[in-house]
């Protein structure tokens, strides 16, 4: 099988639940995941790394909030592009110094993203994706006057709500596959990417693309070998958080199916994840795994995680 990977890397990767989100705090954790990806370049894997962006852009777009009487608050595709280069610097910085801890040598490129949607998608008539941070009611009455869509978010607070789109193509993918072709470990796409729309001009839009669905795109349009989702689990499981939970190893497509059907994948976590690795068997006919990062190397060995094969 070929060594050409993408990687789409979850939350955890950067920052885990209950942890800060101080700077150094988000390095270190990008560091331990850049000594992961090292040692899939050491066993001749090419890798394409793309990742999530939920608790770094919620607080960039709380910075805009409490900031908005003296800068003026940016919107939420360029908050994602802000997310996308710090997060990407972050990556940068840290496999060099992996790297040369190991005596290996490698250029590695974040690119800011673009993924392009539809503009009927369905999802721009029902947002579902609650972002940022919570209001009061009173506070959320005035967002919703000037016009954001708010939603009581299980007793926790008012939160914004925008649409996630189906991603429908990489703009930069040739920058991407030029990257690639010269070597580079490249990051892209963070975040899902940010969303825009073509008509006669290209416009940003307030939008959260699915992070696993969008790297399903790229994985599709970079013509990966296989493409491997690293979570904060080691397998997809049915009856999940029940007595009879049961892990799912390697699996096809129409076993894995009938597990969507009976509704054992939670939408907004695991459902997600199963429909992106569907998406890619199905377009390709080439793997896709649901593993963590801990297992990534037999993951890719197929001894370890979910393996979703053709048949
Ligand atoms: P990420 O940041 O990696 O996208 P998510 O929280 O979105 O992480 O998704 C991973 C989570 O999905 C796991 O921590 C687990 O709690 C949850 N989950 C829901 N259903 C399942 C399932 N059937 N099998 C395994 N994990 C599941
Ligand atoms: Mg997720």
């Amino acid at each position: 099988m070929g060594k050409f990977v993408v990687i789409a890397l979850g939350g955890n990767a950067i920052l885990q639940p209950k942890q800060k989100g101080t700077a150094e705090t988000q390095y270190q954790n990008i560091y331990a995941t850049c000594e992961h990806i090292a040692t899939l370049l050491k066993s001749g894997y090419k890798v394409l790394l793309t990742h999530g962006n939920g608790p770094q852009v919620g607080n960039i777009l709380l910075q805009q909030d409490e900031a908005k009487e003296v800068v003026a608050p940016m919107p939420l595709d360029v908050c994602g592009s802000m997310s996308q280069g710090f997060i990407g610097y972050m990556f940068q910085r840290a496999m060099r110094n992996v790297l040369k801890k190991n005596n290996m040598e490698k250029e590695v490129t974040t690119l800011v993203t673009q993924v392009k949607v539809d503009k009927n998608d369905p999802a721009f008539k029902n947002p579902t994706k609650p972002i940022g941070p919570f209001y009061s009611e009173d506070e959320a009455k005035k967002l919703i006057s000037k016009g954001y869509d708010m939603v009581e978010d299980s007793g926790r607070g008012w939160r914004r709500v925008v649409p996630s789109p189906n991603p429908i193509g990489v703009m930069e993918e040739k920058s991407i596959l030029q990257l690639i072709e010269n070597d580079n470990l490249v990051i892209a796409s963070g975040g899902g990417g940010i969303p825009v729309v073509e008509g006669e001009t290209l416009e940003g839009i307030e939008a959260v693309i699915d992070k696993d669905l969008a790297g399903q795109r790229l994985a599709m349009d970079a013509k990966a070998d296989s493409f491997v989702i690293l979570t904060d689990v080691d397998h997809v499981y049915i009856n999940f958080n029940t007595p009879e939970q049961k892990k799912l190893g390697k699996i096809t497509v129409a076993e894995i199916e009938k597990y969507v059907d009976e509704g054992h994948f939670k939408a907004g976590s695991m459902g997600p994840k199963v429909e992106a690795a569907l998406r890619f068997v199905k377009a390709t006919d080439q793997p896709a795994i649901i593993a963590s990062l801990n297992s990534v190397l037999d993951a890719l060995e197929h001894k370890s995680g979910t393996i979703i094969v053709p048949e």
